[in-house]
């Protein structure tokens, strides 16, 4: 008999080998294995014929091998299997990459499903081939797990068979009466139902169920939190200096900043740690308004730190200060981890002395040595990263300052609730004046020379400009989508090959990248090759120029975010999105983009679209990114779910009854790193 907490390593088929291949996905308990969702499902009851394929979609076809594969090996590593298939009436050109297991156990003459992209030319129907099943599969539904090497979703499939056979878990997260209430099902029932489905239908009940359940531990998670003595603050703000702050700034601020900078000196005018988000749009004014509250807190004896996600960023928000403080005898210094041992000891004695005011620096720095005398605000850009993590470290501090929280990521309300339901909350829904908007277009492949063209006109002109890729599955590395690194050896060597172009990708190092960032805002790069990386980038006022490949891939949020690294200088910039297919879904998607550069905006259309699944895609706290079937429904489960959490609070403050057991446990679960709830 197996238990949540028993070992991967005992569960059947696991050996130490795939024990620590399934801890690579996070997976090392029984219970950590079951809530592994499929990130996908296969329908094999949409399996057609040749001519019932979509063209440029993934197609299901039942065909029969013509002859054996042939191998072809294009380079190093590369190996491309051919063959054909016919369903007695057309053939079909199969393209295997680099599987030979899956190209040897073809068989002539036999029946399969083939699955992969299918496209047409010159009168051929081609197909790169994903995934080849029985053609006894047809009308099962087929779970796609998150892979990693040497664990495929099948065997992941059949090893949560042998864990799903002989373990049932004998409790419920949620109370039986909101169970019934809502009309979920059970979690044993949603377990094999998300896993072993029969039908699409099983699936979505299956969803629900869990999505409410994440929902519901993690808002009463928050509203523990909310609800938490936050401690004792010695630092408190006697005197009010933002309008002093204010007549030295070059703008005079919106009024939604000013709110917000009033917002934050209340919150520290109390002995109660300030625990508050400022939220805003790329380009708001978020800096601005850390400025002020930092020059009050400063004048009022308290030391402050800044932390940036990259040390890019914290360079930059030196640089802003140095000169937002000029002349105020605000001492500013930087710490990263590119800064001389010889220094790092100069700035440690300094601020140990109180003499450094504001202290600048990437998240390490309130994680490392660095010992302030009187730390009495930290304020941290996440930028669009949900660091419910982060945050809370910051908060078990030993002296408690007052935290302020700036995130770029607009999300709507009800979301924000959920997410940042720990937080108060202060929102720009402002924008500076005289902001000049990016001029967004979505085109097809058909445009890519011509957006070469336009590209290369602004280079010219000695201007800059960004080309974003999408990461790919490796095999489809030959079709219509480039990884990163090969588009950018393509451009180098072929269409850009008389500019300076830079690659910056994810697996680079942080010197690395740090390198590549410094180069092209210092104008020695002329056109940057990136995957999304650069969506916590620097701000080069420079680059006026952002292409987006395959953008359909992207989310609205996620390009909207890529969009606001242009645009932040004095010249005219422009997005071009160029879409793989530009099908009719595509193209109204994308056109939100064109239509308008409010991030708030986009994300509620996004929503509408994609449902709240994907705006946790940090999957901070586990939550399923299963695919979304009928996107509204889920702004239905946020409000229940959040009505949920009310009937519960108000009839059991505490969760202390029996029926909120197993609930309160898995909240103090979810917590348990960061909080010492009780
Ligand atoms: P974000 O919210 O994305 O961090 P920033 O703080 O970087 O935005 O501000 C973007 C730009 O707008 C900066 O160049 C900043 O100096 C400028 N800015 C901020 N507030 C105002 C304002 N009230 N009026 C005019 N310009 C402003
Ligand atoms: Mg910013």
């Amino acid at each position: 008999m197996l238990h949540a907490d028993t070992d991967i390593r005992f569960v059947k088929g696991v050996g130490e080998k795939r024990a620590q291949l399934f801890r690579k996905l996070g997976v090392s308990t029984v219970s950590e294995l079951v809530h592994l969702y499929p990130r996908d499902y296969r329908d094999l009851n949409a399996v057609g014929y040749i001519a019932d394929c979509r063209f440029n979609e993934y197609n299901y076809v039942r065909a029969y091998i013509a002859r054996k594969p042939s191998e072809n090996r294009i380079r190093k590593g590369m190996t491309i299997y051919k063959t054909e298939a016919t369903d007695g009436f057309d053939v079909i050109h199969l393209s295997i990459f680099n599987n030979t297991y899956l190209a040897k156990s073809l068989s002539e003459g036999v029946e399969y499903i083939f699955y992969g992209k299918v496209t047409y030319s010159r009168g051929a129907f081609e197909m790169a081939v994903q995934s080849v099943d029985n053609i006894s599969e047809i009308g099962k539904i087929r779970p796609v797990y998150p892979q990693t090497a040497g664990l495929t979703s099948r065997v992941i499939s059949s090893v949560m068979a042998g864990a799903l056979s002989v373990y049932a878990p004998d409790y419920d997260v949620i109370p039986e009466k909101i169970r019934e209430k809502n009309k979920l099902c059970t979690l044993g029932y949603a377990l094999h139902n998300i896993h072993f489905p029969e039908s699409m239908q099983d699936v979505e009940k299956a969803r629900k169920r869990l999505m409410f359940e994440e929902l519901l531990v993690l808002q009463l998670g928050m509203a523990k939190l909310k609800g938490r003595d936050r401690g004792y603050t010695e630092y408190v703000i006697k005197k009010d200096y933002s309008e002093e702050f204010f007549r030295k700034l070059p703008f005079t601020l919106t009024n939604a900043q000013q709110n917000a900078v009033s917002d934050a000196v209340r919150d520290m005018g109390l002995h109660e740690p300030m625990n508050r988000l400022l939220q805003g749009d790329v380009g708001s004014g978020k800096t601005a308004v850390a400025a002020s509250v930092i020059y009050t807190a400063v004048k009022n004896g308290m030391q402050a730190a800044l932390m940036a996600p990259t040390s890019i960023l914290a360079a930059q928000h030196y640089n802003t200060f140095k000169d937002f403080f000029e002349g105020t005898g605000i001492n500013v210094e930087l710490i990263v981890g590119s800064t001389s041992a010889k220094k790092k000891k100069e700035i440690k004695r300094r601020t140990e002395n109180g003499e450094i005011n504001l202290l600048i620096g990437t998240h390490t720095l309130i994680q490392s040595d660095v010992v302030f005398e009187k730390l009495g605000l930290v304020v941290t850009d996440e930028q669009h990263r949900f660091g419910v993590r982060q945050r809370s470290s910051l908060c078990a501090k030993g002296n408690r300052p007052h935290v302020l929280v700036m995130s770029a990521t607009p999300i709507p309300r009800t979301l924000a609730l959920i997410i940042y339901g720990d937080l108060d909350l202060s929102v720009l829904n402002e924008m500076p004046p005289n902001r000049q908007k990016t001029d967004t277009y979505a085109v097809d492949v058909s445009y890519r020379e011509r957006v070469y063209a336009y590209i290369k006109k602004h280079l010219d002109a000695g201007l800059q400009g960004y080309i974003v890729c999408p990461l790919v599955e490796e095999s489809e590395m030959l079709g219509d989508v480039s990884s990163a690194k090969e588009y950018f050896e393509k451009l180098s060597t072929g269409e850009f090959r008389n500019y300076t172009l830079g690659l910056l990708h994810g697996k680079m190092k942080p010197k690395e990248k740090d390198k590549v960032m410094t180069e092209f805002s210092e104008g020695k790069i002329q056109l940057l090759v990136s995957t999304t990386v650069i969506e916590v980038g620097v701000d080069v006022p420079n680059a006026v120029i952002m292409v987006i490949e395959s953008a359909e891939r992207f989310g609205l949020s996620q390009l909207h975010q890529l969009r606001g690294r242009v645009g932040r200088g004095r010249h005219k910039s422009t997005c071009i999105l160029i879409a793989t297919s530009l099908g009719e879904a595509t193209k109204q998607r994308l056109d939100i983009m064109r239509r308008t550069n409010d991030g708030f905006k986009i994300a509620d259309e996004d929503l509408k679209i994609r449902g709240p699944g994907d705006f946790f895609g940090e999957r901070q706290h586990g939550l399923p990114e299963v695919r979304i079937a009928d996107m509204l429904e889920d702004m239905v489960l946020c409000n229940q779910s959040q009505q949920a959490v009310r009937e519960i609070l108000d009839d059991d403050p505490y969760l202390e009854k029996k029926e909120n057991e197993a609930l309160n446990r898995e909240i103090k679960n979810l917590f348990k790193e960061e909080y010492n709830l009780n």
